[in-house]
Order: structure tokens, then C-alpha cells, then sequence
């Protein structure tokens, strides 16, 4: 064949790296801005380990806490300012994180002398409105409101709330976190992979919308950022996908006095453990799964902390699943 490609010769398949919201804004550090740059300069700087190979390279970022202080950020100017919804509030994160990725992964590539542009997404998730997580609202979200506060809101907008805390320490809003269905913007994300660019895209699990009718609509509720990713490394084919987290990997009896790190899980060991109550719902348990669904699709799935992205990639940190 004259010009382009050679028949049968595939792209290469890309690398997906999943970051922890945690991860990019340390739990102690009440929301700095200073902090969550530094910590986003040090998880590029791993990120940037992995680009030297050429290999395409997708990042998806949670934003946890980003999500919950930009709503905590609203619920204090509620007075003087228009309110925010939970898909604009995602939206925010993730247009503030993307930036914050793309300027710390292009002077990290820079650094090393990469010359690999790097682009951030807007990425909408197509949910589904029959989901059975919007019959059962479990992530709670934003402030900490009085029983009052609480009250009205219920009744004014429909909220769904419950008191937390080993003594009450107040109410919280819940939300959904329905299963992510489509990824809208997967073909530009293949596009931009298919020259080289590490994109940026999913971030924060991408923000949640709905068909009604001819239209799209924002939804009020979160998406996991670890489901998103295994989403989009079916779609891409992807040769693994990296979990970046602020642990090292998966531990059995977590945080008991018989605690271990297992650097594998076989298919079955990894399915056992989803079985079970040993994973943190809404924490270890989808990058399980997402681990799990990468694997038995013939990608290699590695859950690791976010300083030893590299090492488990190589297969010297971190805990595999399957393989
Ligand atoms: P991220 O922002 O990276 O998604 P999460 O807080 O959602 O972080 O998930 C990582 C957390 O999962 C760890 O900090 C740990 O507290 C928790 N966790 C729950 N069960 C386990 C387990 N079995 N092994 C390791 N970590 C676990
Ligand atoms: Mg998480």
C-alpha cells in the first residue's frame, strides 16, 4: 500500500492512567491551592515517566474533594450568588483539573525533552435514567448542613439527605453514582491518542448526562472516575490500565492486625474479593472491578500509589490483577 499505514497494522494500544482526586489534593491540606499544585506537579512528573516510550496516553482524574469544596463554595455565597448544580460543579472541576493536569504534564514532558503535546477534554458520560442508583442515592456531597438546612432542602428541592457522624455531626446531601454507559467524546479522544497528544479526558469520572428526547441533559450525581476509566479502556483497546492511588495497592484483611499487600490477584481471586465485603465501597471496590474488567479483556491492570506508577508498570510495584 502506497502512503499511510500498512493493511492490518493497527494503532498501538494506549496506556490509561487513572489518578486519584486524593491523590492530586492531600486530605490534610483543607483545600490549598498551593498544595493541589504541588501535588499535581508530583503526580505529572510520574505521568511524564511513562510518555518516553511514545506510547498513547490517556489520563483520567478523579476530583472527590475538588467537587465537594466547590460545592461547599456555593452553599456560602447561596445568598448573594445563582446556586450550582452538580453537573456544572463537575464541570468546573474538571475544566480546573484539566488545566491544572496539562500545564504540570507539558512542563514535566518538556523537562525531559519529550516533545508530546498534551490536550484536557471536556468528557460528558451518557448514564442511564432507569439506573438502580438513582433509586438509592449513597454518595454524599457537598457541605455539612444543620438538620433545618436539611429539612428545607428536601422539601424545597427534592433532595435526598442523611445524618452522619459517630454523634451527629449533621446532614449531608446524596447523590447517585450511576454506572457511566458511553464516553461522548470518544472519538476525538481517539483521534487525539492516534497523534501522539497525551489527553487528558473522563476527569473527575466525567460529568453525568442524559437523553431526553432529541437532547442531552446534566444529571445530578457523580460518576467513579475508576468505572470511567475501564470504560474507556474497553473502548480503546487499551494495554492497561494503571490505578494511581494513595495507597499501594489492594490489601486483604485491610487495615487489621493480619493485613497484606498481595502484588497479584488472579481473575478468580479478584472476583472472590468483589464478593465479599473486604473492599471499600466506594473506594477500593470499582478499581477492583475496573481492574478485573481490564483483565478479562486481555489488558494488563495494575493497582498501585500514585510514587510507584512507574515501577508498577513494570511489573515491580503495586498489586496486578490477572496475567
Ligand atoms: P481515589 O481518590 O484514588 O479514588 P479512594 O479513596 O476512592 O481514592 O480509594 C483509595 C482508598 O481505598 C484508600 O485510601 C483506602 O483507605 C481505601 N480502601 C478500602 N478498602 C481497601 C483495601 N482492601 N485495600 C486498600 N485500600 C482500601
Ligand atoms: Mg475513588
Amino acid at each position: 500500500m502506497e502512503g499511510g499505514l500498512p493493511v492490518g497494522d493497527a494503532p498501538p494500544r494506549p496506556l490509561i492512567v487513572a489518578l486519584g482526586g486524593n491523590a492530586l489534593l492531600p486530605k490534610r491540606s483543607r483545600g490549598r491551592l498551593e498544595d493541589q499544585w504541588r501535588a499535581t506537579r508530583a503526580a505529572a512528573e510520574h505521568v511524564a515517566q511513562l510518555a518516553g516510550s511514545g506510547q498513547p496516553l490517556l489520563v483520567v482524574h478523579g476530583n472527590g474533594p475538588q467537587v465537594g469544596l466547590e460545592l461547599q463554595r456555593a452553599a456560602l455565597t447561596e445568598a448573594a450568588l445563582p446556586a450550582v448544580t452538580v453537573d456544572m460543579a463537575v464541570a468546573n472541576t474538571q475544566g480546573a483539573l484539566g488545566y491544572s493536569l496539562a500545564r504540570a504534564l507539558g512542563d514535566a514532558l518538556a523537562a525531559r525533552g519529550l516533545e508530546r503535546p498534551v490536550a484536557a477534554l471536556i468528557t460528558q458520560v451518557l448514564v442511564a435514567a432507569d439506573d438502580p442508583a438513582f433509586r438509592a442515592p449513597d454518595k454524599p456531597i457537598g457541605p455539612w448542613l444543620t438538620a433545618e438546612q436539611a429539612e428545607t432542602l428536601r422539601r424545597e428541592q427534592g433532595w435526598t439527605l442523611v445524618a452522619l457522624g459517630p454523634e451527629p455531626r449533621g446532614w449531608r446531601r446524596l447523590v447517585a453514582s450511576p454506572q457511566p454507559l458511553a464516553v461522548l467524546e470518544l472519538p476525538a479522544i481517539r483521534s487525539l491518542l492516534a497523534t501522539g497528544t497525551v489527553v487528558v479526558a473522563g476527569g473527575g469520572g466525567g460529568i453525568p448526562v442524559q437523553r431526553k428526547g432529541s437532547r442531552l441533559e446534566g444529571v445530578a450525581a457523580v460518576v467513579d472516575k475508576d468505572r470511567t476509566a475501564a470504560l474507556l479502556a474497553q473502548d480503546l483497546s487499551a494495554a492497561g490500565l494503571l490505578i494511581a492511588t494513595d495507597v499501594r495497592g489492594v490489601a486483604l484483611h485491610y487495615g487489621q492486625t493480619d493485613e497484606s499487600w498481595p502484588r497479584r490477584l488472579t481473575v478468580a481471586e479478584a472476583e472472590a474479593l468483589l464478593a465479599g465485603e473486604a473492599l471499600g465501597a466506594g473506594s477500593m471496590r470499582p478499581k477492583v472491578a475496573a481492574a478485573l474488567a481490564v483483565a478479562r479483556a486481555g489488558g494488563r491492570a495494575v493497582i498501585c500509589h500514585l510514587e510507584a506508577m512507574a515501577e508498577a508498570w513494570a511489573g515491580e510495584a503495586g498489586t496486578e490483577v490477572g496475567g
